[in-house]
């Protein structure tokens, strides 16, 4: 029995019963073997449909912020100049790894509560800055917002910016992320959100121009992307294989293609439009702004104003719900439903809403 019957937290999100199983089967043999690899492209395969890519997909093992380390760290030298642009704590985020790898970063920020919407102004900057990397979040999850990509793609081919980077993690799955159509270099995603698998997997697209470039940094180190380039031609991977959690996330992403990509988004929508109207209904005030893009995989709410977070948060868990609080400036201010993956569910979500209601009223 759960201590928590109705999990809505933004991640990481509840692990399907099949998935649970795929990682409890004795492999052919822990060492890295054929069997192995055929795995490891199986899934990369499914990865590049989920992210609509003809280009290529590395798995590492570890986490989200493995590949958004590992990402920067492979393809910028210091002094190279980055355009950040920032709507959120990851993307702001990003800005400071950006820096700590010893790129040259110029912000482009705006309120947690926005998204993206005056590319005139990123194009000027683009122009003036020629950077080398773009990098953007696409679902900010401690905000519950999506910027949208479409415009920023043409502008990077406009100017010759070599690489865009997008933070996908809490999108791939959850809404359309049109890797090459948004002429995209680097995105990336993680195992534990809308893919509904264990914290164990961290993965990105790498174009081929991209590749050029990690060729040409030649980052080494734990996180370095280069000894995927020919990891299975080369019969080599860079660390122990880890069967259990390739298997787990092979097992998510057949789920989610089985049930149809268009479908997965649509059931998104749905479920993130029904919490929504039902939070606003009750009085409680969406942290979005209006002319914001909300998301499909998080809703962000306002704490109602006569309680605490930490005592809100109590009263929900007391009813079996986990729901996500926020961080850096939004702490204590903010709570978050995680619809997605998993959790992109009418029954659940009603259940939680139900409970949030009931606690609203009592307050
Ligand atoms: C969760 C998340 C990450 C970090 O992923 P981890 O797997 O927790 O390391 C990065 N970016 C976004 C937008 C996320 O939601």
């Amino acid at each position: 029995m759960r201590t928590y019957p109705i999990p809505m937290v933004p991640g990481p999100v509840r692990v399907p019963e099949e998935v649970l199983q795929a990682m409890a089967v004795d492999y052919a043999s822990p060492d890295l073997e054929q069997e192995f690899l055929d795995c490891y492209q199986r899934t990369a395969e499914n990865l590049k449909k989920i992210y609509a890519t003809r280009e290529s997909v590395v798995i590492q093992s570890g986490e989200g912020m493995l590949a958004l380390w590992g990402a920067l760290k492979s393809t910028l030298l210091p002094g190279e100049r980055v355009l950040a642009l920032a709507t959120g704590v990851f993307g702001y985020g990003i800005a400071d790894m950006a820096a700590q790898v010893g790129a040259e970063v110029t912000v482009y920020g705006l309120e947690h509560d926005q998204t993206l919407s005056n590319w005139d102004a990123i194009e000027a900057l683009i122009k003036s800055l020629r950077p080398k990397m773009i990098t953007v979040v696409h679902c900010e999850t401690p905000s519950g917002t999506l910027n949208p990509l479409n415009e920023l793609g043409r502008l990077k081919t406009k100017y010759g910016v070599p690489l865009l980077y997008v933070d996908a993690v809490a999108s791939a799955a959850a809404g359309p992320v049109l890797t090459d159509e948004w002429q995209i270099d680097l995105c990336l995603g993680g195992s534990q959100k809308a893919i509904s698998a264990p914290p164990l997997a961290a993965f990105l697209t790498v174009s081929a121009q991209a590749w050029e470039i990690v060729e040409k940094v030649n980052y080494k180190g734990y996180d370095a992307l280069l000894p995927f380039r020919s990891a299975v031609e080369d019969f080599y991977f860079p660390y122990t294989p880890d069967w259990h959690g390739l298997a787990a996330l092979e097992t998510a992403t057949n789920l989610i293609l089985a049930e149809g990509l268009d479908n997965v988004y649509a059931r998104h929508e749905r479920i993130a439009h029904l919490c929504r109207q039902e939070v606003v209904e009750m009085g409680l005030r969406l942290f979005p702004g209006s002319d914001a893009v909300p998301s499909p995989a998080v809703t962000a709410v306002y704490v109602p104003e006569n309680v605490t977070w930490v005592e809100f948060n109590r009263r929900l868990r007391e009813h079996g719900l986990a729901v996500g609080g926020s961080y850096g400036p939004l702490a204590g201010k903010v709570f978050r439903l995680g619809h997605m993956g998993s959790q992109a569910d009418e029954g659940l979500m009603r259940q939680a809403l139900e409970v949030i209601s009931k606690v609203v009223r009592e307050l």
